[in-house]
């Protein structure tokens, strides 16, 4: 199993340790000779650079959250002079106000490294065939990947998203050996490929889907429909883009790349460090990053650590496929639902119904409601009615309230060449 960087991915524990906290107190000073709310902050708690001597003192400065990056918006988290930011890319904008991130060209350089990684993980060489069909631009998926695969010498198709049936042409005609996407794209790419009747002309090996949450139902599906492993990688703008954390073949959680980042998990309603294992909010701290640094930032996303040796050889923390946001938990009803359970229930009926669906909540009559829009799949030939009380049942017992089923034609439900938009929540308009 080969590695890009091999003498990282593979150093020891106490090595790791002592790489982190040497960078640590290296970042700690420079955020605090250098960016006025992180000197305040700390004034404020009473924490100077020197109190950090181990990296249990981490849990002594305080949080950042992505409410900072607005209220400091565009340049007043920067920790370099304005001339050595080379970058800018900002956040999809998916919960609010548009954040920007500062990277200078050392950052560039890591990300790269990051994502670079996660290639080699996959397969990838200097001979692989790299398509990247997320969007360029603002979004770090498109130049994240692009700079990922140059890194590894490897040839890239810059097709970024859309178009469809272009990039499987591309795919077929340049033998396109690893493609770049969100999941939900993967899967338009797949049912396209099977309406265009070319599986057998593809040449590809393995797909990197990310920038979305995604349950293992749809790899499984993203999988067969395009016959290749798809690996799970995460980023997010604020704290690098993709390759902040990435799969192995083993498929068991994303190595995250603790020489760039210090994780930890946090009770997200006290922000108690909770021990090992524990499910809750992830925290990072960039302890390379140069342009923009972000000490303690609250991701939001909900997920577990396993410090358990990878059989991959690779000894960085693994941390679990993210099963949402803090921001992303819808409460019907006063129960906590989850996109993903729904996802998962629908996925499980995968013969009847297609993974395209829609969740719609609303309040009437001071009561809040919750319909799900799906697609019946192409093949259903049973009755539509007691599909319909069937995967209402189903829904019933696994996310502890009702919910109601609209059943639809194949097709109905547009398709996403980026990030899906599967939630739409009206009660905000009442
Ligand atoms: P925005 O907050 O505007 O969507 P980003 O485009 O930076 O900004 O998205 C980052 C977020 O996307 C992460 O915080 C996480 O919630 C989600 N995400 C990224 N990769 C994954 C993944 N592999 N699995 C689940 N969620 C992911
Ligand atoms: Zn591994």
């Amino acid at each position: 199993m080969s590695m890009f960087q091999p003498e990282i991915e593979t150093m020891s524990r106490e090595d790791i340790r002592e790489h982190q906290l040497e960078k640590l107190k290296w970042q700690v000073k420079r955020v605090y000779e250098n960016v006025s709310m992180y000197r305040e902050r700390m004034d404020e708690a009473g924490v100077k650079p020197e109190d950090i001597q181990t990296l249990e003192d981490l849990a002594k400065l305080p949080f950042t959250t992505k409410q900072d990056l607005r209220d400091y918006y565009p340049y007043d988290l920067l920790a370099v002079p304005k001339r050595d930011i080379v970058r800018i890319q900002a956040s999809s904008g998916t919960t609010g106000k548009q954040i920007v991130a500062g990277y200078t060209r050392n950052d560039l350089e890591m990300w790269a490294n990051g994502f670079a990684r996660q290639l080699t993980a996959a397969g990838g060489t200097n001979k692989s065939i790299v398509q990247v069909s997320y969007g360029y631009g603002l979004f770090t998926g498109g130049l994240g990947a692009h700079q990922g695969a140059e890194k590894i010498g490897a040839m890239v198709i810059p097709t970024s998203s859309g178009n469809t049936e272009r990039q499987i042409r591309f795919m077929c005609d340049l033998g396109t050996t690893h493609l770049c996407c969100t999941p939900s794209y993967a899967m338009y790419l797949g049912e396209t490929v099977r309406e265009m009747g070319v599986k057998n002309q593809l040449k590809l090996k393995a797909g990197i889907f990310g920038a979305e949450p995604w349950t293992e139902e749809m790899r499984a599906q993203i999988e067969e429909t395009l016959g290749i492993k798809a690996h799970d990688v995460y980023g997010l703008t604020e704290i690098m883009g993709p390759g902040v954390s990435y799969e192995c073949s083993m498929q068991q959680g994303m190595h995250i790349c603790e020489d760039m980042f210090i994780p930890e998990i946090i009770d997200p309603d006290t922000g108690e460090v909770l021990p090992d294992g524990s499910f809750g909010e992830l925290v990072f701290t960039t302890i390379t990053k140069e342009g923009q640094p972000l000490i303690r930032y609250r991701t939001r996303d909900l997920c577990t650590l396993d410090y358990t040796p990878c059989k991959c050889g690779r000894t960085h923390v693994r941390m679990k496929k993210p099963a949402g946001r803090t921001d992303d938990m819808l409460i019907i009803r006063g129960v906590n639902v989850f996109p993903s359970q729904i996802e998962e229930v629908l996925l499980k009926n995968s013969i009847e119904v297609s993974p395209n669906y829609q969740i719609l909540v609303d309040r009437v009559n001071n009561t809040d409601t919750l319909d799900i829009n799906v697609e019946l799949s192409p093949k259903f030939n049973g009755n539509v009615e007691n599909e319909k009380k069937s995967l209402e049942a189903q829904l019933r017992s696994t996310l502890g309230i009702g919910a109601k089923v609209h059943l639809l034609r194949p097709k109905s439900i547009v398709r996403s060449e980026g990030k899906a938009k599967r939630v739409i929540d009206n009660r905000k308009l009442h």
